[in-house]
């Protein structure tokens, strides 16, 4: 199986569409991808709105398209599942996550699942003064 990196496509783009760019990226035919999976889909908001994913894909005669592609961001894969570690016990204080982006977010979200009452604490405003000033500045 091989990962693909870093393909760019407009948002609300047609899945047919991920299929063909990476058949590009691979310099193959459609015809020759076996399949298709989407591993990661995320938003580059920098210069334009666009869609940036990573794919793993199986493709025919492997080894001869990994070599003829030189494409720095085609690379061999073996999927793995992340799995977060197991507490050694239940911690005895709530537990505080330090900081909303996304990293502290998921964080918080997982130790959530596993039922812990949680504290998250964010720098800066609070949460509604936040989304009304982000919602501002997306109508300026
Ligand atoms: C200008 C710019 C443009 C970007 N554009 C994109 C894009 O278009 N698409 C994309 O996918 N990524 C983009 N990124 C990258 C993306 O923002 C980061 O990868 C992502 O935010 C990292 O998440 P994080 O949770 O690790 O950290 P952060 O998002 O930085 O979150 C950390 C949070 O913790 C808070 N914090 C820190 N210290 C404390 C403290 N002591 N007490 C309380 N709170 C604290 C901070 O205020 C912050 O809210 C961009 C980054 C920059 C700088």
């Amino acid at each position: 199986m091989l990962r693909i990196d870093n393909l760019k496509l407009p948002v609300g783009v047609k899945e047919d569409k991920l299929r063909a760019a990476c058949a590009h990226a691979l310099r193959v035919s459609e015809e020759a991808l076996v399949s298709v999976h989407l591993l990661r889909r995320s938003i580059d908001a920098r210069e334009g709105v666009k869609l940036v994913c990573s794919c793993a894909v199986e493709v025919k005669n492997e080894s001869g398209v990994l070599r003829r592609c030189k494409n720095k961001n085609v690379q061999p894969y073996a999927p793995k599942k992340y799995t977060p570690p197991a507490p050694v016990s239940a911690p005895e204080a709530s537990p505080v996550v330090i900081g909303a982006g996304p990293a502290g977010l998921f964080c918080a979200l997982l130790l959530r699942r596993k039922t812990y009452l949680i504290r998250a604490r964010a720098r800066g405003r609070a949460a509604k003064a936040r989304c009304r000033a982000l919602l501002a500045h997306g109508r300026a």
